[in-house]
């Protein structure tokens, strides 16, 4: 008997499809939606045998129909990576913003539980160290991460509104820095940088002084988080990551132990608006949900570099596998 059926848009992405093998393995019926853009099929290709799994090629900004009834929705499609959303910037304003309504007027019409995925970024560059739930925030608008950055925190807004005036069944998780097998090795987020950066005999490029802090998640603990987070009855955001800080070039430090690469870091400038540090608050979700990760960066780090070590050259070597211009010329 399936416990229910579940929308998981952005299937195909690094935790879309975490959140499917999850959901698969906990006995529901999921159909996974994903445009594609950055995500990888390959992610998911494993479930596409099981007859309790369907794949939806759809973007979510444009109207969505599913037929059939659905108990949740898991709305993960979204550019995650600075450079992604430096690239397809309007893209990731709409997913995060008409993709959100879609996904919330298709849980009221089927009256489903929606979850969506925020982000720690709707803190910006934080004043507040570390982060708790009620710091509003440090945005600049309109600066590189602007564009992700603000649709998060319109999806916020607009999630809650359907909370309080539809009555709609909300949960808001807000993501911290989250790592793990299927990260895209090019997609410029500082973990697969490094990593292809030392598999590919290349010095590490740490950008600033490498004195930035972020909290590295292994994506167990995170699906876990948000799994439970689903399932509770908590309407307000959470905050899921692990707050286990490391400067970025303490980070490079460990992963030139890690791999033995023999290179060394070199320093680039930094971008705009990086955050200068960042550190989740997890009282919340410890309180709420009984949550706290439980796997420690050196073993998230081992599993990774072998996920990464397994992968063959032509994607180590490979620049982007997404080709956006094609995709933007549509
Ligand atoms: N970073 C770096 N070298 C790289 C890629 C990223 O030093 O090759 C830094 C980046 O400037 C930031 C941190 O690592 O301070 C984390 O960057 P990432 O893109 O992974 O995610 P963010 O937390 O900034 O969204």
């Amino acid at each position: 008997m399936s416990k229910g059926r579940v929308l998981i848009t952005g299937a195909a992405g690094f935790l879309g499809s975490h959140l499917c093998d999850r959901f698969i393995n906990e006995g529901f019926e999921v159909i996974g939606m994903d445009n594609l853009i950055t995500g990888n099929l390959e992610n998911i290709e494993h479930l596409f045998k099981l007859k309790e799994f369907e794949f939806y090629n759809h973007d979510v900004s444009k109207f969505v129909h599913v037929s059939g009834e659905l108990d949740y929705i898991v709305h993960f499609a979204s550019p995650a990576s600075p450079i992604d959303y430096l690239k397809i910037p309007i893209q990731t304003l709409k997913v995060g913003s008409l993709g959100t309504h879609n996904c919330l007027g298709l849980a009221k019409a089927k009256n489903a539980r929606i979850i969506v995925a925020s982000t720690s970024e709707v803190y910006g560059d934080p004043l507040v160290h570390p982060q708790t739930e009620d710091y509003y925030g440090n945005v600049n608008p309109i600066g590189p991460r602007g564009v992700y950055d603000e649709a998060k925190r319109f999806q916020e807004a607009m999630t809650m509104a359907y909370h309080t005036y539809h009555k709609l069944e909300t949960r808001i998780v807000r993501i911290f820095n989250t790592y793990g097998p299927r990260m895209r090795l090019n997609d410029g987020r500082v973990l697969p940088a490094f990593i292809g950066q030392a598999l590919r005999g290349e010095d590490l490029t740490v950008f600033g002084d490498g004195s930035q802090t972020r909290s590295f998640c292994y994506v167990d603990d995170l699906v876990e988080g948000i799994y439970r987070l689903l399932m509770s009855d908590y309407p307000y955001p959470v905050n899921i990551g692990n707050p286990d800080e490391i400067t970025i070039k303490e980070f490079a430090d460990e992963i030139i132990k890690l791999t033995g690469t023999e290179q060394k870091v070199i320093y680039k400038p930094l971008p705009k608006d990086d955050p200068m540090q960042r550190q989740p608050n997890i009282d919340r979700a410890k309180e709420i949900l009984g949550w706290e990760p439980k796997i420690s960066r050196a073993e998230g780090l081992k599993i990774t570099y072998d996920y990464f070590r397994s992968l063959p050259d032509e994607k180590l070597y490979k620049k982007e596998h997404n080709d956006f211009k094609d995709f933007i010329k549509k």
